[in-house]
């Protein structure tokens, strides 16, 4: 059976920061407009699943704020399935805290009086932050994080990612995330296929990072793609070996997906 549900990150994939990567857009709106569906995910949590959606939309990609999952959501809906509506002392940006308030968790400001810390991407991180975080951390409250990505890619090279603001706590407070919603755990990708009538096996992961994304997949038990246009631009020979062997399709852009699925009606990643 040919695989009609495409699982898609974006950071790495469709774009590099603010700049788009065309030639993947591109395939991604030929595949869509063959029948398959797509669904993006990310591990970052600073934009709302709209925001994502809306950007997309605006690239030529058909996307409604259901077809996205980010790991803000995957944590805020983790979150309230295991404790409830919680009192949050949140380090991240919009997108994490609209996720959270959608999930009806509540944002406080001083982390004496939260009920979990929840950790993702955040480009306004100071020092009060880390301290009012770790105040909640040293009442044993649950210590979630979005993702631990340590970097993230842009356009102008890496920069600090969540990971690194996770570090920075485990550091001080002596404890590791209880936690960690976004890729690799198969969690996220559990939230994302809600709604969708589909198999794993008929599923594809495409992704940029072999930790995160094909990490994710082949624990998931879904088909991985990794990418070669963002955080693996290049891989070893040794690396190559070692992908196949656990069947992880290599491309070095979605056009060469597209030639792929179309040869043996998609058959031929089985
Ligand atoms: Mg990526």
């Amino acid at each position: 059976m040919k695989p009609k549900l495409l699982i898609v990150d974006l950071d790495g994939v469709v774009w590099l920061g603010a700049k788009p990567i065309r030639e993947n857009i591109e395939a991604l709106a030929r595949l869509q407009g063959e029948g398959f569906k797509t669904h993006f995910i990310t591990n970052n949590s600073t934009s709302s699943r709209a925001h994502y959606a809306r950007r997309l939309e605006a690239l030529g990609i058909k996307t409604s704020p259901d077809n996205v999952t980010t790991s803000g959501r995957a944590a805020s809906l983790w979150a309230r399935e295991n404790y409830g509506k919680l009192k949050v002392y949140v380090i991240g940006e919009e997108g994490l805290i609209e996720e959270l308030i959608a999930e009806g968790h509540e944002i406080v400001s001083r982390g004496s009086e939260a009920e979990a810390l929840i950790v993702g991407l955040d480009r306004r991180l100071c020092y009060d932050k880390l301290a009012e975080a770790l105040k909640t951390l040293l009442k044993g409250a649950p210590f979630i994080a979005t993702n631990t990505d340590n970097i993230l890619p842009t356009e102008e090279g890496p920069m600090p990612g969540a990971g690194s603001i996770v570090e920075a706590l485990k550091a001080a407070s002596g404890r590791n995330p209880d936690f960690i919603a976004g890729k690799p755990n198969p969690w996220i990708l559990e939230v994302a296929l809600k709604g969708y009538n589909v198999n794993l096996k008929d599923t594809i992961v495409v992704g940029d990072r072999i930790d995160t994304d094909i990490e994710m997949a082949v624990k998931a038990g879904a088909k991985p793609v990794l990418v070669l246009t963002g955080i693996a631009s290049t891989i070893s020979q040794e690396e190559i070996k070692n992908l196949s062997s656990r069947k992880v399709l290599i491309v070095r852009n979605l056009t060469e997906l597209y030639t792929e699925l179309k040869k043996d009606g998609g058959e031929g990643l089985s």
